[in-house]
């Protein structure tokens, strides 16, 4: 056997008082191990006969020992491609409306008063039909997006009907998500959005406190929006169909040099409106949307990197639900997996949920088809579909990356034009290998959260 090459380490960690030792983290099992530095030096050395017998067993079992002939960059390919070919959720994403009511600065989206129709409705049901007859699926995956899916929801409300029906009959199982501004999240929309449509898990973005996000997620008319949204949050989380349904709403936070100060603020108010608990929150960049120059404002990654483990401590100071550590990825995103695809509001088919209603990605080399028109004209080539030769020709940078199975390369999307999509664990995983093992050894313990 040999040390993987997929193995991230933090330093020696006496500044936190654990003396000769350090943290390391397979990428391949995202696992992560506290080990004295001794022990690490002798498998780095290849001196495992100095190591303890039960170590070297869970260290082969979580992947920090291969076989030493094993090419791992195949190995990790080819373990993807498997997990891939044996999913078995038809996973979709339809985008019903070509609407919003905001009018944020950084989207790339053409907004217009378009909404699926009753026979675009019946073009999305016979696709799913017909790629359901293509493989053995146990359940189909609906996330709906848009424009604002909610500007579109008496078509969500339709197509929801036939293809839970459609489920039923098959003997599938039906989840379903939604990316929402919250702005019409009302609690009587919501329950039939989880009773009757099944949607359960949603995302919304506020960027920072009411001062900040009012500056970027106004409407249309330039009217301010933190209040309805966080309103709406509140009261949807208080009702007794979120939990029955086990429903959750994850807080995305968009990030860049103008509002980066007003993160704290909102995680504050997060806690003082009894939110915490009830959802979680995440962190993410501002980026270029097919040259519309968003990420022009854009925070230095590295800086971004040590914000965000600020962030996460805030939150787990105030029991706020947040995640530390990735995840093995087996698929970096729909765009590489071919039966994944996405359906306009006009009957577009794409293979990213970028694309619909941009100018840059509408039309061309990365329109795959239209539902209207007959199958033996789309295009299998389609932007982005090639992802997996353009990961094993090494023009990212993600063949030779150690985080490569947790990443899996992050966003194709913004590889192609040209920024690397590189998360900010790259930059900060040492801290959060530390923030996730005091988090660990607290719940261990059941003490109260705080490091003091
Ligand atoms: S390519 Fe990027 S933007 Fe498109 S679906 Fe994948 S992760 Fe999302
Ligand atoms: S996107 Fe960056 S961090 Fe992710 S695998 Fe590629 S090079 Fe590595």
């Amino acid at each position: 056997m040999k040390l993987s090459k997929y193995i991230l380490s933090t330093d020696s960690l006496e500044e936190v008082g654990l003396n000769n030792k350090r943290i390391i983290f397979s990428t391949r099992s995202a696992t992560s191990i506290l080990i004295e530095n001794e022990i690490f030096d002798n498998l780095s050395n290849g001196n495992f006969n100095s190591v303890a017998p039960e170590l070297l067993t869970v260290l082969n079992e979580k992947e920090f020992l291969v076989p030493i002939e094993q090419d791992e960059f195949e190995h990790i390919i080819s373990t993807n491609k498997g997990v891939k070919d044996a999913s078995n959720f038809l996973s979709m994403t339809i985008q019903p409306s070509a609407n919003c009511q905001l009018g944020c600065g950084y989207c790339g989206q053409n907004h217009s008063k378009h909404y699926a129709s009753d026979s675009v409705i019946e073009k999305y049901y016979e696709r799913i039909v017909y790629l359901l007859s293509q493989k053995k699926y146990e359940g189909i995956s609906i996330t709906w997006y848009g424009g604002e899916p909610l500007t579109g929801y008496s078509a969500i409300k339709k197509t929801s009907k036939k293809l839970i029906q459609l489920a039923e009959e098959r003997g599938l199982k039906y989840v379903s998500d939604m990316i929402t501004n919250g702005l019409s999240l009302k609690p009587s929309l919501f329950k039939e959005l989880a009773e009757e449509c099944k949607v359960t898990h949603y995302q919304i973005t506020l960027d920072g406190n009411a001062e900040s996000h009012d500056q970027r997620r106004f409407t249309k008319t330039g009217d301010p929006t933190f209040d309805i949204i966080t309103k709406n949050i509140i009261d949807v989380t208080s009702m007794k169909e979120y939990y029955d349904n086990r429903c959750h709403i994850s807080i995305r936070v968009n990030i860049d040099k103008t509002n980066y100060q007003y993160v704290d603020p909102l995680i504050d108010f997060i806690k003082d409106t009894g939110l915490q608990r009830k959802i979680s929150m995440y962190f993410a960049t501002i980026v270029d949307f097919g040259g519309n120059d968003a990420g022009k404002d854009s925070l230095q990654k590295n800086f971004f990197a040590e914000k965000e483990i600020e962030w996460l401590l805030r939150c787990y100071e105030n029991n706020i639900n947040m995640n530390v550590m990735p995840k093995r990825t087996y698929s970096v995103c729909m765009a590489e997996k071919k039966d994944s695809e996405v359906f306009d509001a006009f009957g577009n088919i794409y293979a990213c949920w970028e694309f619909p209603y941009s100018d840059v990605y509408g039309a061309g080399d990365s329109l795959i088809g239209n539902l209207f028109f007959p199958k033996e004209t789309y295009n299998e080539n389609a932007t982005l579909r090639d992802w997996n030769e353009m990961l094993q020709s090494g023009k990212t940078w993600c063949k030779t990356c150690t985080h490569l199975p947790i990443c899996g390369g992050g966003c194709p999307k913004s590889w192609v034009e040209g920024t690397p999509a590189c998360p900010p664990f790259k930059s900060n995983y040492k801290d959060k290998l530390l923030l996730d093992y005091f988090i660990r050894k607290q719940s261990e313990q059941g003490a109260t959260n705080t490091f003091a």
